[in-house]
């Protein structure tokens, strides 16, 4: 599997990667000028060990290379994780294509713990919140095109649109900035939305580093 498409729109794909578990190992080994052909369980240990004790710089040499699909409210808060990653993404200065937007299905309730975010039940009035949401969206975008129309240049005419358009970068980054980024944004004080992203990206990075990965995520002693 390398592409994983999210519950209510978007995807994270995996394009390619560099190096394996054992790319950590060596990187670790090269201290005794030593060198491993084949992950062995000493390698395994080695690898819960460095994890364990923070010792993350043979985790920076593996790399991932994704492109993603996401709303652009939640790759605000993606964009925040910027240390070991490297991203490009699609220019409304030069496309002007009609945007997609993200549409909510469940209107979460507001919850009193403000660290929280929100409930997880949705306000009764759900359906009515979302015929409010989609007039909206659909009067910025009839205005996006309105200026287009009107020559205003798209730089200025996508201004007005709405965050929950959707955006596409590419994106590439250390095995360790990925364990950064999940950890932090798997927890359950992330929002829902960004949370399912970073499940995506879980999947698809355990299949290729699963020792590494694992003792990166959970600590696993050795
Ligand atoms: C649940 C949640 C809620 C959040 N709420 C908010 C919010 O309300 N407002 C807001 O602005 N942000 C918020 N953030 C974003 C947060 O503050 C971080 O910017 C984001 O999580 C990225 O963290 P990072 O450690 O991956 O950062 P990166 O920029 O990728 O940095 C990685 C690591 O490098 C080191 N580092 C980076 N820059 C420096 C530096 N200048 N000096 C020293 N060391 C550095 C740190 O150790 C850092 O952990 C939230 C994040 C989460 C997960």
């Amino acid at each position: 599997m390398s592409k994983i498409n999210i519950e209510n729109g978007g995807y994270v794909e995996l394009l390619e990667t560099f190096g394996s578990d054992l790319t950590v190992v060596n990187a670790a080994r090269v201290s005794f000028d030593k060198e491993s052909t084949e992950l062995n369980n000493k390698d395994k240990s080695l690898i819960k060990y460095l994890a364990k004790n923070n010792h993350v710089s043979p985790f920076f040499h593996p790399q991932l290379h994704f492109r993603i699909k996401m709303p652009i409210f939640v790759a605000r808060e993606w964009f925040r994780h910027t240390i070991g990653f490297a991203r490009n993404e699609v220019s409304r200065r030069y496309v002007d294509t009609p945007p997609e937007i993200w549409l909510p299905e469940e209107f979460r309730e507001r919850d009193t713990n403000l660290k929280q975010g929100s409930k997880s039940t949705s306000v009764e009035n759900n359906d009515e919140m979302k015929e409010l949401y989609k007039k909206a969206v659909n009067h910025s975008l009839e205005t996006y095109q309105a200026l287009l129309d009107a020559k205003v240049a798209p730089e200025i005419a996508r201004s007005i649109l709405p965050q929950s358009m959707y955006t596409e970068f590419i994106e590439t980054g250390s095995l360790s900035a990925y364990a950064r980024l999940c950890n932090l944004r798997l927890d359950p004080h992330a929002q829902k939305e960004i949370q399912d992203f970073a499940k995506a990206l879980f999947v698809l990075i355990q299949e290729k580093f699963p020792v590494s990965w694992d003792a990166l995520m959970f600590k696993i002693s050795s």
